[in-house]
């Protein structure tokens, strides 16, 4: 696989990543397409953490009163860089995270996307008028950025989950302080130096609005701890969110936690299966398994488990998996062998509980030296343990169901709640998914796979994904303060209430 190595380099080139940073440094990054080694960088000294939270919280000084629509300006050109550096961003989330190109591309289209929406959030970070029950008062609310803002990434969305979050904040006029994950240093380290770009361009900017530790969860640890940082986004484990929330909710620091999901489809009787299996076999193969809203569990009614499994099986058979960097492959390697060993150990904890495996080998043949996995469809006769346990690997879990009020309870019968969905042409059953008694998740769709969300939607999930949300709507408001305002206009002092307190 030399000649992927030696084109990653070029493309390290082209993001103004230099040797010298490439090189000599203690952190080893391997490309999950062959093992080979991409370069060894340096990581951030723990004795540099305190001038880092430092510069960034006196940039936040300067920051929080730059009007936001001219904050918005920075991330207008944050997303004209992005266009211009996509082919080589993209590439390069394919060769450190191992994803095929369209999806490296797609995810830096995300940024893209996400940088439009901050653009024009900048002249809508709206508040409320209030009515007042107090003659000549007037009350209003009104928001304020936060202040520096922690953002912890996992490997799997190496950089379209630090755009959700910086493009917000920095409109916010939060600063933003990165840990990325420690597989996946090299797009994080490309982002700064397009964000550099961008700030060039700019002009007045203070010093330190993003900056990058690289390295492990010491890092973050010691970001999570910061009484310097009020807010902390962390995208990761539930293992990582369950370390982290209560040291944030220790200090009153405020958290956005997007965590591990199990996400479910249900398909009904009236089910276009046609359109089901291209969605089951997109959300649950896409990325090798390896997103958060990949599609685990297939709740299917009785009458059509046989069809639909036998036309899955049909099309599992027929899928290119290989290179993530060659034409056609829809299935690249997964992130390192601990995932490989992961995933046989849960198909094997299946077959324990009952299960009965399609598919699940480790294939060798035809493929760089990375791990390169069959999916697995695993029909199962309940929900068992293994069923109700994020394994982050293209494992799919069938169950049958008679009763569609049955059907629900199976879907919600896990810790996690990220994103569901329904395939149905009954409206009955698609309303009810949607109702207070339907999906308990956080995204919950009707004809449609769980993964591939837009950004114009706020992101996130419930239960052990953590109850934050990232991204559109009005997820902006978790990175500013809230301020409720009253003015009186009047020549008395009346007080709420009707209370008396003359003196
Ligand atoms: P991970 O939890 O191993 O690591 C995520 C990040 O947390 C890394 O940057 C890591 O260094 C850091 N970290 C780990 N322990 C920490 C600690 N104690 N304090 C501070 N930081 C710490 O996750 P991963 O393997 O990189 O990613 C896969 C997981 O992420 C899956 O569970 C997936 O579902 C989840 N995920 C969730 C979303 C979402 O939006 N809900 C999105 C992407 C990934």
């Amino acid at each position: 696989m030399k000649d992927i190595v030696m084109t990653a380099q070029t493309t390290l080139a082209n993001l103004d990543l230099t040797e010298a940073e490439l090189t000599g440094g203690t952190l080893k990054v391997t490309s999950p397409i062959d093992g080979g080694l991409l370069a060894e960088v340096h990581e951030t000294p723990v004795s540099e953490i305190e001038a880092i939270f430092a510069r960034s919280k006196a940039a936040f000084q300067a920051w929080r009163t730059v009007p936001a629509p001219r904050r918005g300006e920075l991330i207008r050109l944050l997303g004209e860089e992005l266009r211009e550096a996509k082919d080589d961003l993209g590439a390069l989330v394919s060769w450190e995270a191992g994803k095929i190109t369209s999806e490296g591309l797609g995810e830096v289209q995300e940024m893209i996307d996400i940088c439009d929406f901050a653009v024009g959030l900048s002249r809508q970070l709206y508040g409320l008028t209030i009515a007042s029950e107090r003659p000549g008062h007037r009350m209003m609310e009104t928001w304020h950025p936060a202040g520096p803002v922690g953002v912890i990434s996992a490997f799997n969305f190496p950089v379209a989950v630090w755009s959700w979050n910086a493009a917000l904040a920095l409109v916010c006029g939060d600063t933003v302080i990165w840990k990325p994950s420690e597989k996946t240093p090299l797009t994080a380290m490309a982002c700064q130096k397009i964000f550099e770009r961008a700030l060039a361009r700019f002009g007045d900017a203070p010093e330190g609005l993003l900056q990058t530790l690289i390295g492990g969860a010491a890092l973050g640890e010691a970001l999570v701890a910061s009484e310097d940082v009020p807010v902390v986004s962390a995208t990761g484990s539930t293992r990582m969110g369950r370390a982290v929330a209560p040291i944030v909710a220790q200090r009153f620091g405020k958290c956005i936690l997007e965590l591990g999901g199990n996400n479910a489809m249900i398909v009904g009787p009236s089910a276009d299966l046609e359109m089901a299996v291209r969605a089951i076999v997109f959300s649950a193969v896409g990325t090798a398994g390896q997103r958060c809203t990949t599609l685990r569990r297939l709740i299917v009614h009785n009458s059509i488990r046989e069809e639909l499994v036998s036309r899955l099986k049909k099309a599992y058979s027929g899928l290119p998996i290989g290179n993530p960097l060659a034409e056609g492959t829809l299935i690249g390697p997964l992130v390192d062998e601990a995932s490989g060993a992961a995933m046989t150990a849960a198909l094997k904890a299946a077959e324990a509980e009952g299960g009965t495996v399609f598919g699940g080998n480790r294939v060798t043949e035809n493929v760089p030296a990375g791990v390169y996995m069959e999916p697995a469809i695993v029909e199962m006769p309940g929900q068992s343990d293994v069923v109700k346990t994020e394994t982050f690997a293209p494992i799919l879990y069938v169950m049958g169901y008679d009763d569609f009020d049955d059907a629900i309870a199976i879907q919600n019968d896990v810790p996690q709640g990220l994103s569901s969905c329904v395939f149905t042409l009954n409206m009955r059953e698609a309303e009810q998914f949607l109702t207070a008694a339907g999906s308990d998740c956080g995204i919950a769709n009707v004809n449609i796979g769980p993964s591939g969300a837009e950004i114009g939607g706020a992101f996130g999930g419930e239960k052990e994904t953590g109850g934050g949300r990232e991204s559109g709507s009005d997820a902006w408001k978790a990175y500013m303060r809230r301020q409720t305002n009253t003015v009186n206009y009047s020549a008395e002092l009346p007080l709420a209430q009707g209370v008396k307190f003359d003196i």
